[in-house]
């Protein structure tokens, strides 16, 4: 069977829907198809925040920011000046798609002035006031999405390839109810994110990360990667990934990346403290723990940083699971986490903790909370070659004709490795790619 549209998206995450959205909005038909939702998608078991600079809510809390401080941090974290060109390019749109959710999709946001992040030179997360994660994005998108008529959204059914004659894309394979369709259209959008669930992939690209608990959905299994570079498609930054050193071992869960930003403790099982708590992003923390014993560290906070904490859904989630207890001293703190007790009692003892929001220090005093921690990975950070404009790149640096590319499949903005990931860099990259691949779709044919 053949259907003709003017546009096939494959994958309905945060990438998928925005270029759907915007695609729609200029008059072109879409057909977005989803592999399935009752899967899900990383947008919505992310935390939902969303990196943005030179916003109408920085400016009413005082915050100067442009997109191009935020691009110079990201490129700093990443150490990697050849994404420049596409890092200024997803800063510069993001106040305008931040506007588009609050004002027209009803996806009401605030500036999470208490989120610090390394890295970041100012606070530029923003969040739904009631910190309710991914899931909350990605409702007002499918609202949106299904409110909209030019946009047909199918469910439980996965792109299989792509249709191409002379080296153009004309369409893509979808396989409903068991049988091969084949959609023609001018432009497909490949927005299937990347391939962390695909335990082959990440064996050949991220052997570090083999061990690491998984902390994103099954359906991230790098589909799209194979059909692209068939046609010739060029891959970047294969081994860059979305780590977190902030999982919970057992409960596969996270504690608040603000916590260390906040006066907590990071100790290893030798009661010490391996790292400096400002030093590392929760991803490239995630490289340190990969090389302590056992893989483990703990967090530990007390309670004037626990009701803070607690202002995530992440951490409410954590919460729910028992993923962190309170302990009532040091000793029984040590005697449950496998945490050897005189060095730990020492470092208790020195430590001082800086609080990035209010500016002060001070030492953590009982009760403590703690959690112990371990390294995972979220979401990979490599893939297809692209321009500015989200267009599918050859080796050469030449692109193929009606082939775009946008969120976890295409190459990200955080350099070769997990150290150099920016908190908010994937959202960033899957709305900030969405917008400006549905906006040049709106208008080019
Ligand atoms: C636990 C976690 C927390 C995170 N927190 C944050 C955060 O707070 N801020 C931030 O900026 N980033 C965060 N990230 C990263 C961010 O979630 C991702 O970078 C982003 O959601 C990717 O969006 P996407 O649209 O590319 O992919 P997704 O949202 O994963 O959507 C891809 C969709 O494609 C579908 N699909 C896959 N294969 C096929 C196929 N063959 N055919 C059809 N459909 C297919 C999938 O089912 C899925 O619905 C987090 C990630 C994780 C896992």
């Amino acid at each position: 069977m053949t259907v003709d549209v003017d546009v096939v998206v494959i994958g309905g995450g945060a990438a998928g829907m925005v270029a759907a959205l915007r695609a729609a909005r200029g008059g072109q038909t879409v057909a977005l198809f989803e592999k399935s939702t009752q899967h899900g998608c990383n947008t919505q078991v992310s935390s939902g925040s969303l990196a943005a600079a030179g916003t109408r809510w920085q400016r009413a809390a005082g915050v100067e920011d442009s997109p191009q401080q935020q691009a110079d941090d990201i490129v700093r974290e990443s150490g990697d000046e050849s994404t420049r060109p596409l890092v200024e390019a997803l800063c510069a749109v993001a106040p305008a798609y931040l506007d588009w959710l609050n004002d027209e999709l009803g996806h009401t946001l605030e500036l999470g002035g208490d989120m610090r992040r390394h890295g970041m030179s100012v606070p530029r997360l923003h969040t739904d006031p009631a910190r309710s994660g991914g899931l909350a994005l990605v409702r007002t998108l499918r609202a949106a999405v299904a409110a909209d008529d030019r946009i047909a959204f199918v469910d439980g059914t996965p792109g299989i390839g792509l249709l191409s004659v002379d080296g153009r894309v004309d369409g893509a394979a979808v396989l409903q109810n068991g049988e091969r369709v084949d959609v023609r259209s001018h432009a497909v959008v490949l927005a299937c994110d990347g391939f962390a669930a695909n335990a082959d992939l990440v064996a050949q690209h991220i052997p570090e990360a083999v061990d690491d608990v998984f902390q994103g959905v099954s359906t991230s299994t790098g589909d799209a990667l194979g059909w692209a570079t068939e046609l010739g498609a060029a891959t970047r930054c294969m081994t860059s990934f979305l780590g977190s050193g902030m999982v919970v071992p057992g409960y596969a869960t996270r504690v608040n990346p603000s916590l260390p930003f906040r006066g907590a403790l990071l100790v290893g099982l030798d009661g010490r403290r391996f790292v400096d708590e400002h030093e590392h992003g929760y991803s490239s923390l995630a490289t340190v723990l990969r090389t302590l014993h056992g893989r483990r560290a703990v967090l530990v906070w007390d309670d004037v940083l626990h009701g803070p904490a607690l202002q995530s859904e992440l951490m409410r989630e954590s919460e729910r699971a028992g993923a962190f207890r309170q302990f009532a001293d040091a000793a029984s703190l040590c005697a449950a986490l496998g945490v050897e007790q005189d060095p730990f009692a020492a470092t208790l003892a020195s430590f001082v903790g800086w609080d990035e929001v209010t500016g002060t220090r001070r030492p953590l005093s009982a009760p403590y909370w703690a959690a112990p921690l371990t390294s995972g990975i979220l979401a990979t950070q490599g893939g297809l070659d692209i321009d500015t404009t989200g267009r599918v790149l050859r080796a050469d640096g030449s692109w193929i004709d009606g082939l775009y590319a946008g969120g976890g499949t295409a190459v990200g903005i955080s350099g070769p490795s997990s150290r150099g990931y920016s908190s908010g860099n994937g959202l960033l990259h899957a709305l900030g790619l969405g917008w400006i691949i549905g906006n040049h779709l709106a208008t080019h044919r």
